[in-house]
């Protein structure tokens, strides 16, 4: 009954109001309350400074809350961390004490740090929790962005039923507390652990990392796994015309772990985001306009306006001097073929990795080069969705050689 109810929560979004101030955000970040490796002050000052408008703390099956005395003895959170910690904040914020012959720091919870760093219109943390879970060796791994309670990890019987318990677990939260969430899907190629088969059957789910900046979780794939482009595509066409279930969205986030040294292979901040249009800078604002696809996801490519009137997807870029700007408009159409193929090892034997299906999937429809890119669809197409690739090299990439690109989500001929 939950599980409905929060299903019909979920499915009677509206269309997106098309109005709004774009807010840059993080839904996707490691502090010293799980495995990153600084304070969460430090954290959110990161991403303040650097002009993000909204931060959730993501940490592993802990929400930032009660009273925590954080262990320096085993060197993380010591040493010039927590110099750097001292410096920024200074000794009457900093809470030390020694304990059996161990000395502990204070680690600060959400609502204190709610205090420090929110600003109304200017800056907003939210409340998040990356339920941390496996099926076998496979990790399996759900946000849930403004939350209410810890939600412990759910186990199921399958990749599908493990990841559908973790989604369910945020929606029925969602449904009893009446408070706006939503659970997204962590990084799937992370240790090859979600097929985009396994991926499209999820119900009560609109959102899954197109672009995680973590150095191991394959965003592109490999000669045997399809990379998150390709599964997004996969998913989409499946769910739309044969599965009949929504559509779903591609986010960027950082998932920084690491703040002291910034490498491509460190998982750093700065790497990917959202910018979501909402009206007002509120963690509700901010749910319903992703679950309307009313955002965008980047590594650094900036939009002024993203329009869809039915017929026509019109973007317009932001330019930069010197920058060049090449839009794909992505999509199936109907009467694709429909034929997929195992992939098999040496030996014939089956990968259980996501299948290989034709290139009608995911089609490159047509590419416009300036600032201004638009497409008038035929009306034939079961979604089409853009990429905006520029020629300026990201900083501090992912992987190297990436250039800064932005994502806009699907949108559907009515
Ligand atoms: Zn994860
Ligand atoms: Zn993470």
């Amino acid at each position: 009954m939950l599980a409905t109810l929060a299903l019909g929560v979920l499915l009677t979004s509206h269309y997106p109001s098309q109005q709004g101030t774009w807010w840059k955000g993080n839904l996707h970040t490691h502090t010293l309350w799980s495995d990153g490796d600084d304070y969460p002050e430090m954290v959110a000052d990161w991403y303040k400074s650097n002009g993000y408008h909204f931060l959730a703390l993501s940490d592993h099956n802990v929400l930032s809350v009660g009273e925590k005395w954080f262990d320096l003895s085993k060197k993380r959170g010591a040493g010039q961390v927590l110099v750097k910690y001292l410096k920024r904040f200074g000794d009457d914020w900093v809470q030390t004490r020694v304990t059996g012959g161990k000395a502990e720091v204070r680690l600060r919870t959400l609502p204190e740090i709610k205090r420090l760093f929110d600003q109304p219109g200017r800056f907003l943390m939210i409340q998040s929790e990356e339920i941390t879970t496996a099926h076998g060796a496979k990790p399996i791994h759900v946000n849930a962005t403004n939350l209410h309670e810890h939600i412990p990890p759910r186990q199921g019987t399958s990749v599908v039923d493990t990841m559908q318990k973790n989604v369910d677990a945020v929606n029925e939260q969602r449904a009893r507390t009446g408070i706006p969430m939503f659970p997204h899907i962590n990084h799937p190629n992370f240790g090859w652990a979600i097929t985009a088969e396994e991926l499209m059957q999820l119900e009560g789910e609109k959102l899954f990392e197109v672009y995680n900046g973590h150095p191991a979780v394959h965003n592109y794939g490999d000669a045997t796994h399809a990379g998150m482009e390709r599964v997004w595509d996969i998913i989409l066409t499946r769910r739309l015309a044969e599965l009949k279930k929504d559509v779903m969205y591609g986010i960027a986030v950082d998932d920084a772990h690491n703040y002291h040294e910034m490498h491509v292979t460190k998982s750093n901040p700065g790497r990917g985001w959202v910018m979501v249009r909402a009206a007002r800078l509120q963690a509700h604002d901010l749910v319903h306009a992703m679950e309307d696809g009313d955002f965008y996801s980047s590594t650094g490519v900036t939009l002024r306006d993203v329009r869809f009137d039915g017929k026509t997807l019109s973007i317009a870029v932001k330019p930069e001097k010197g920058v060049t700007y090449k839009t794909y408009f992505i999509g199936t159409r109907r009467g694709y073929d429909p034929a997929t193929q195992r992939v098999e090892g040496p030996n014939g034997e089956p990968l259980g990795v996501t299948m290989r299906y034709s290139s009608d999937i995911g089609r490159v429809l047509t590419t416009v080069e300036g600032a201004s890119p638009r497409y008038r669809l035929r009306g034939d197409e079961i979604y089409v969705r853009a990429k905006v690739v520029s020629s300026k090299p990201k900083a501090n990439p992912y992987r190297k050689g990436e250039t800064e690109t932005a994502w806009v989500q699907p949108v559907r001929p009515r």
